[in-house]
């Protein structure tokens, strides 16, 4: 049975002390009990902190933003993925459409970054999506189908097993819009059919795939009734603690 999940993604927000101070409230405003694994997507400057006022308590993992295709060496300004194991991050998000689109990251590109992620032991909440033009020539499944295909496809059944999906339709990220439950669940049902014709049905039905685009506490509801959404990559609405735990309490 997969996994819910609601992840935060803090982006390039809140000052070291700041940080602490939303782990903190995050976890003030939670039990454990929660339907869904929590995590927060935070800067990789914070995560020590935020692990370390988290404690480990309510279950609630921590993921970096980002982390290097490669192992280690004269690359400056790039973190690589066993230095983020090493702070404690028990996450990747991978494949965010900004870095996508700022830092010009490809598809090859990122298969090799899930390729660092699963090698420390850190889990890729990989995401995909497509832009309006491409929803609006109505060619959003084969464009969405293709990143999964050629960042992850390469994958052993194994491997595969520990990814986490996240999509995120371009136009619907920090702009308010959000996708209505049925284009949600349109695109996880089609994009679930094209992990079973990989790597087969049930292995298809065990892997999350959360939503994100202008998610929160008002329409959270809605969009995790889906039976294809299994929860949640929320951005805006996961710098205000009382915000995000609407949303993670929202199944
Ligand atoms: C995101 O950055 O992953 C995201 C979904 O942002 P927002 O919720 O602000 O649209």
């Amino acid at each position: 049975m997969r996994k819910k999940i609601v992840a935060g993604n803090w982006k390039m927000n809140t000052s070291l002390e700041e940080g602490k101070a939303l782990a903190a409230d995050v976890l003030a405003k939670t039990t454990g009990s929660e339907e869904a694994q929590i995590v927060l997507g935070v800067p990789a400057t914070h995560i020590t902190a935020v692990v370390e006022t988290l404690g480990g308590k309510n279950g609630i993992g921590v993921a970096a933003q980002n982390c290097s295709d490669k192992v280690s060496g004269a690359y400056t300004g790039e973190i690589s993925a066993s230095m983020v194991k090493s702070t404690g991050a028990n996450y990747v998000i991978l494949g965010h459409s900004e870095r996508r689109e700022y830092f010009s990251e490809s598809n090859e590109e990122l298969a090799e970054k899930v390729n660092q992620a699963l090698a420390n032991d850190l889990i890729p909440i990989f995401c995909c999506g497509e832009p309006l033009e491409v929803r609006e020539a109505g060619d959003m499944y084969p464009f969405v189908k293709e990143q999964l295909t050629e960042s992850l496809f390469h994958l052993s059944a194994e491997d595969f097993s520990k990814i986490v999906i996240a999509y995120e339709p371009i136009w619907a990220i920090g702009t308010g819009k959000t996708a209505t439950s049925e284009q949600a669940q349109e695109m996880h049902a089609e994009l679930r059919a094209h992990l079973a014709s990989k790597y087969g049905q049930e292995a298809a039905d065990n892997c999350s795939i959360l939503y994100g685009g202008s998610a929160k506490p008002a329409n959270a509801p809605e969009l995790f009734a889906c039976p294809d959404v299994d929860g949640g990559l929320i951005g805006g609405a996961s710098l205000k603690a009382e915000d995000f735990v609407a949303v993670v309490t929202s199944f």
